[in-house]
């Protein structure tokens, strides 16, 4: 089956896929049991409210399943700070990204070339498949922002068109609450998360601990 089948029917056959205790256990990792959902719920095939109704129907209790209904709440909760803020989530939302000394992307993004084994193949993997998992996304708006010091919004433009789940919220405001514009303390990535959650061992990264 392709990563993202566009019939229906295979849509609602991943639904009775879902296993929410096996996603608790290993959504972090980049080959943990997460759904691939996001292209569906983001273009309205389903909402997040059938995917819940459809985990509870086949016996899963809320308190069970409180991670995987959390993650489905981020989606909906950003598209809510939206209707309520319009395009005011484009700017910095609670303050100033600091420091920023572009409003570049690097190149080494751009090519997959950052020398991080796993974020490399991830980059290679999305222009293919449309799809980055969440952690890698993390990694990678943490090495823009963070480390190269790009303002968020073009970095987020870049990844927002090659994602098949584009959704300016989630996109806009997870960049923004990276990049400690939208949070009050920036995700800094470093390499031993990257080890663990990806199988890799390499030290002396950009993203290596100093
Ligand atoms: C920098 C950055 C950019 C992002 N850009 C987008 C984007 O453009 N579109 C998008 O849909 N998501 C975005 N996300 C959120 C998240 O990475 C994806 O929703 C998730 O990886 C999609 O994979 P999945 O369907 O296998 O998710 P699962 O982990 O299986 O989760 C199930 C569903 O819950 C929702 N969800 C899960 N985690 C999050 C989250 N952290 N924030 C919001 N919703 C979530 C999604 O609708 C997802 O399909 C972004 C996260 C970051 C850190």
């Amino acid at each position: 089956m392709p990563l993202f089948p566009t019939s229906y029917n295979e849509v609602l056959q991943r639904l009775q896929k879902i296993d929410p205790l096996a996603y608790r256990a290993t959504r972090n990792f980049i080959d943990g049991k997460v759904t691939y959902l996001s292209p569906y719920i983001s273009r309205g095939v389903i909402s997040t409210k059938q995917v819940l109704a459809s985990v509870l129907k086949r016996g899963y209790t809320p308190e069970k399943i409180e991670k995987f209904i959390q993650e489905l709440a981020w989606r909906d909760y950003w598209q809510q700070i939206w209707i309520a803020k319009g395009n005011a989530i484009d700017l910095d939302l609670k303050q100033a990204q600091h420091p920023v000394t572009n409003t570049d992307l690097s190149s080494a993004i751009i090519n997959g070339k950052t020398g991080i084994e796993a974020i490399d193949t991830a980059i290679t993997d999305f222009y293919r498949t449309g799809y980055l998992h969440n952690h890698v996304r993390m990694y990678v708006a943490s090495l823009a922002c963070n480390i190269a010091k790009s303002h968020w919004k073009f970095p987020a433009h870049w990844m927002y068109y090659h994602l098949l789940d584009a959704d300016w919220a989630s996109n806009a405001l997870s960049w923004q609450w990276v990049a400690g514009a939208n949070s009050n303390k920036k995700y800094v990535a470093n390499q031993e998360n990257v080890n663990k959650y990806c199988h890799t061992d390499q030290r002396g990264t950009a993203l290596t601990n100093k």
